[in-house]
């Protein structure tokens, strides 16, 4: 049995982790979960599973349910380092990181110190915090499993490709292409929130969803594979396939490629990770290739999707961009969903926080929290300088 802590369990990740749960009631326990602001949801998940530790970040939320579980076997961990304690303290074999944005990073970091292996769904966390995370995990025998799909694509890739590590040329990563694949670049530029949330394949969180749109998922991808395989930027490759079938693929130096496919849904890579090394009957529809038909590959377009470039320039140029990168996108993200920017503000706002930076070198935590909190302020200038500016 293995004993999990979930980490954003009334998103989308974690809803469909505990579905997984649900299927293979002998094979987990469910020791901790910590969620944002979902009370209702939350209380349903709690009497259900019955977690021995439970953390609300949402303080309102959390009064209410620290009264309703007086008494019961469930513990309320509270206070500002609430997420970081549950992750570290509380012993899982496992720990699924399914928060978003910068959260995750401490509560991870926190983990991989108390030796729990890491099944990662929150990617930002590498995207901030690549080099120090993977150090950590070599120094603390902790393994880092993929359950973004891609990662887990090429995961399986490489395990497949047989015993030891073959010589790789390329890691091809697929893109579904996002809301806006067939938008013309003025199109994108003045489109609102309510169009970009509108996903062709995926059905996923509504922040994911705008990266999505922008193609900024894809190039914080791109820094993910790059931390996780080792693998050098310029080997990483993007092809839209809008039918999001084949996963991701690997190209050998003998020039042979393996691609992994599967139906479109996030509980076939989560369910991989949750229950790795073993191959456990999936409850979904088998996949009908005849009814996909088609599969088509495409290059992306830099020029409607400049968040695509931005990503890889920032890992090239390195230190504390990446993470600068991640909190100007974060508040630009949030500046979308609020409606005071449309798409097109998303990258423009991004670029001037980028261009404004002092790179420092990643070396630690600390410098990387403070270029976490200057590339939000940063952001929240310009955002402020967009909006008073009179908008054509
Ligand atoms: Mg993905």
């Amino acid at each position: 049995m293995r004993a999990l802590t979930i980490l954003g369990s009334t998103g989308s990740i974690g809803t469909q982790a505990l579905d997984v749960v649900r299927a293979f009631p002998s094979q987990f326990q469910v020791l901790a979960l910590a969620a944002g602001s979902n009370l209702e949801l939350f209380r349903r998940q709690i009497a259900e599973f019955q977690p021995a530790f439970v953390t609300l970040a949402n303080r309102q939320g959390a009064e209410i349910l620290a009264s309703e579980l007086a008494g019961t076997g469930t513990k309320l961990l509270s206070g500002p380092d609430a997420l970081t304690r549950l992750a570290a303290e509380v012993p899982a074999t496992m720990v699924l990181a399914a928060t978003v944005g910068w959260t995750g990073v401490e509560p991870v970091l926190a983990a991989i110190a108390a030796g729990r292996d890491i099944a990662l769904a929150n990617k930002e966390v590498l995207v901030c915090a690549g080099d120090l995370v993977m150090a950590a995990a070599k120094a603390h025998g902790v393994a880092i499993y993929p359950v973004d799909s891609e990662h887990n694509a090429i995961m399986q890739c490489l395990a497949a490709s047989g015993p030891g590590a073959a010589p790789l040329r390329r890691l091809i990563l697929t893109c579904s292409g996002g809301a806006y694949r067939n938008a013309s670049a003025e199109e994108i530029a003045l489109a609102g929130w309510e169009r970009t949330l509108d996903h062709p394949t995926w059905d996923m969180g509504r922040k994911i969803t705008v990266d999505s749109a922008t193609l900024m998922n894809k190039g914080f991808e791109v820094i993910e594979a790059h931390h996780l395989f080792g693998v050098p930027m310029e080997k990483i490759q993007v092809v839209i396939h809008p039918q999001s079938i084949v996963h991701s693929l690997v190209e050998f130096a003998d020039g042979s490629m393996m691609a992994q496919m599967g139906r479109t849904d996030m509980r076939l890579p989560i369910q991989h990770i949750l229950t790795y090394p073993d191959r456990r009957p999936t409850t979904l529809e088998p996949l009908d290739l005849t009814e996909v038909g088609c599969l088509d590959f495409l290059k992306p377009d830099l020029g409607r999707f400049p968040c695509l470039a931005m990503a890889y320039e920032a890992a090239q140029r390195g230190g504390t961009l990446p993470c600068v990168l991640n909190a100007a996108n974060e508040i630009a993200v949030a500046a979308h969903l609020g409606g005071q920017i449309p798409c097109g503000g998303i990258p423009e706002l991004i670029r001037q926080v980028l261009d404004a930076h002092e790179i420092q070198p990643a070396a630690s935590l600390d410098t990387l929290r403070e270029a976490d909190r200057w590339g939000r302020e940063a952001a929240r200038a310009v955002l402020a300088g967009m909006n008073a500016a009179p908008r054509v």
